[in-house]
């Protein structure tokens, strides 16, 4: 059993380059590393892509990153035809930063939709233009405009984002902290990551693997685009960069 990658995006969000050294290949062409700031797919995230650099100068484009048999194992898929490097060579690893950002933005946003609609959720898809959030909903009874407004003041009000580590026990104890419907987070590893959003969390906590700004100021302008019936049950709102268009 190899040594779980050391995932530095966890800690630290912000990093956009680090230093690594190759584990392995995988027999279909993946790369694992010993420590990572890709991010891979998972929780409605997209992984990240960017490139690796050996000692010689020479680059390895990193098409997409996810995750292996366990949540713990991350592969870093290289675009077709990159020289690939030798396990135990130590490489410079760059993430597309514009892109991770843009989710890092949009990722948090859906974290502060959840708090203005207070609905449980049914599924949510991260991405750098449109991102959605689906709620068990029979009926939405709000507005885009409405939402959006309360979204764009807990933007403007700055607060700070922040994570924690809980026990399972912790968790058990406050069922309300999950606000998933079918997706329970991961339990029996012994410790829960929640994001945390306000002062001692006063706006938000729930737990949460991805990667979020540091605080709500950075999310910039956005919108609901859409409030769409899925079903009888689900509302999907869909959330997007920059001012609610002038109907
Ligand atoms: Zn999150």
């Amino acid at each position: 059993m190899m040594a779980p990658t050391q995932a530095l995006f966890r800690e630290d969000a912000y990093l956009k380059t680090a230093d690594a050294q190759v584990v392995a290949l995988n027999d279909r062409g993946g790369l694992i590393l010993n420590r990572t700031i890709f991010y891979a797919t998972s929780g409605g995230q997209p992984g990240d892509t960017g490139f690796l650099e050996c000692a010689d100068g020479s680059r390895i484009v990193i098409a997409g990153t996810i995750t292996g048999e366990t949540k713990d194992e991350i592969i870093h898929l290289p675009a077709p035809d990159q020289p690939m490097p030798k396990p135990g060579e130590v490489v410079k690893l760059a993430i597309d930063w514009e892109r991770r950002f843009k989710l890092m933005r949009m990722h948090t946003a859906c974290h502060l939709l959840t708090v203005v609609c207070p609905f449980p959720i049914t599924g949510a898809a991260v991405n750098e233009e449109d991102s959605r959030v689906d709620f068990d909903l029979p009926d939405a009874g709000v507005t885009k405009e409405d939402v959006t407004a309360s979204l764009q003041e807990l933007i403007a009000a700055d607060h700070p984002v922040f994570t924690r580590w809980i026990t399972d026990d912790e968790l058990a104890a406050k069922p309300t902290l999950v606000k998933s419907k079918n997706v329970r987070p991961p339990a029996g590893t012994g410790r829960i990551r929640l994001v945390c959003i306000g002062e001692s969390a006063s706006v938000d906590s729930q737990p949460c693997g991805g990667t979020h700004v540091a605080r709500t100021g950075e999310i910039g302008e956005i919108h609901v685009g859409k409030i769409e019936k899925k079903g009888r049950e689900n509302r999907r709102f869909r959330l997007r960069f920059g001012p609610l268009p002038v109907a």
